[in-house]
């Protein structure tokens, strides 16, 4: 066995260090902090992802960036690489990194806080934290353009409005429910409370959740007490965060480049990079919509930017209706794929394209993970090992149903739809 057969193991959460096997290679995956890559951090990346994988990147959905299709022979030479410019997670079991924050974050005139500031500050008090799993990630919210609630973290932080307090959140099936709030220097210390609590009940036995947001309420309730958290009233729900165009930003706008289904070639990097080196500050950050904002732009760059940048490749309207679906790498690129889904998700959007303009959510997934899309979505569509789908009007991947479909039955359905609520109708026996 090589050494790099010994690091692959289907269902890791990946890293740098922890390849994952895919049905295109191993997918390494980087977790700059802030999602922020200097333009020649991007150059580099893109290049390495040429000569050492298949040059398909991914950005996920907490603002990683994945290297498709590396080769075992290629591997160690591209972990060298990326442990030469520091761009691999620290050594461990646990979290590659435990924050996500807005690609907004220190430039957002709407954030209350500078939420890299605290996003550090939290990796480096709790990050070290034995027995979380490697999934485990907190949302640092500063309450500004970008809210992170669609992201499923473990905790989620949201200032309290009027005052120097910060919200704890956890998800649950009616949304995200605040147990309590602590002044914003106290954040980091009540954060690792509150893991290390969670890693303590679950190496006693006391709980079998796997994430602190599937935790019994009741244990939640002892955290945040150990954690000296106070009561706080539920916050206000925000619009969702935009997925494209420009943004108010400080020190120049900002631009949203989206991607389809999050998929960026070598050469869509480096086309970035290029545009923040000639029109902004030098910097490509990652966001967890799953595109690339670019930051600092000049006002004066803004025309001759948005001309180059309305090129095929990057959606830059933030009313595209691609931006409406969302399909996982599916058939062959991922392993655990049952169906090619980006493929059927661009056929099936062909039938119902008066829906997504309206905003409707369509997820195609290769398998019932949801790995694109952990949250509900107008329709979810979920790959079966007879090339059919699983369909679940207003749901996620994890919800039942007992209605099936092939590729061609769905586009019949969705043909003559024009609304959200033809939609509802249009699936009702999934719900028998
Ligand atoms: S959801 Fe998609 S990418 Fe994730 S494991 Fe399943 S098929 Fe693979």
């Amino acid at each position: 066995m090589t050494a790099v057969s010994t690091l692959m193991r289907r269902g890791w959460c990946p890293g740098v260090r922890r390849p994952m096997a895919t049905g295109d290679g191993l997918l390494v995956r980087l977790h700059p902090l802030g999602g922020r890559l200097s333009v020649d951090q991007a150059r580099l990346v893109a290049d390495a992802a040429r000569k050492h994988g298949n040059g398909h990147l991914d950005i996920t959905g907490r603002g990683n960036l994945q290297i498709r299709g590396v080769r075992d022979e290629t591997y160690p030479a591209l972990l060298a690489l990326l442990e030469r410019e520091g761009l691999v997670e620290l050594e461990g079991d646990g979290p590659n990194r435990l924050t996500v924050t807005s690609p907004l974050a220190g430039i957002d005139p709407l954030d209350r806080f500078d939420t890299f500031v605290l996003a550090r500050a939290i990796e480096d008090k709790a990050h070290a934290i034995d027995g979380l799993s490697a999934k485990f990630v907190v949302a640092v919210d500063g309450g500004g353009s970008m809210p992170l609630d669609a992201i499923g973290a473990d905790i989620h932080l949201l200032p309290v409005n009027e005052s120097n307090m910060i919200a704890f959140g956890v998800p649950s099936s009616d949304g995200l429910q605040w147990i309590g709030a602590t002044a914003l220097a106290r954040v980091p210390e009540a954060v690792a409370d509150i893991l290390s609590g969670y890693a303590r009940m679950k190496k006693a036995g006391r709980t079998e959740a796997r994430r602190l947001r599937d935790l019994e309420r009741d244990l939640v309730r002892e955290l945040a007490d150990a954690a000296a958290l106070e009561p706080t009233s539920p916050l206000c729900v925000r619009p969702p965060a935009p997925r494209a165009g420009i943004l108010h930003a400080k020190g120049g706008k900002a631009f949203l480049l989206a991607l389809p289904f999050g998929r960026c070639g070598s050469a869509q990097l480096e086309q970035a990079a290029a545009w923040s080196e000639r029109f902004g500050m030098g910097e490509v950050r990652l966001s967890f919509t799953r595109g690339i904002l670019l930051p600092g732009l000049a006002e004066s760059h803004l025309v001759t930017f948005l001309d180059e940048a309305r090129r095929p490749g990057f959606i830059t309207e933030a009313q595209d209706p691609r931006l409406s679906l969302l399909a996982c790498p599916g058939k062959p690129d991922c392993a655990s794929a049952l169906t090619p889904a980006p493929v059927n998700a661009l056929r099936i959007a062909s039938a119902c394209g008066p829906l997504l303009s309206q905003g409707a959510t369509l997820h195609v997934s290769g398998c019932r993970k949801g790995c694109a899309h952990p949250s509900q979505a107008d329709l979810t569509l979920v790959g079966r090992d007879d090339g059919r789908y699983d369909v679940i009007p207003n749901g996620s991947t994890q919800d039942a149903t007992c209605l099936h479909l092939s590729i061609d039955n769905l586009m019949t359905r969705l043909l003559p739809l024009n609304t959200l609520d033809d939609l509802r109708c249009a699936f009702a026996e999934s719900a028998r």
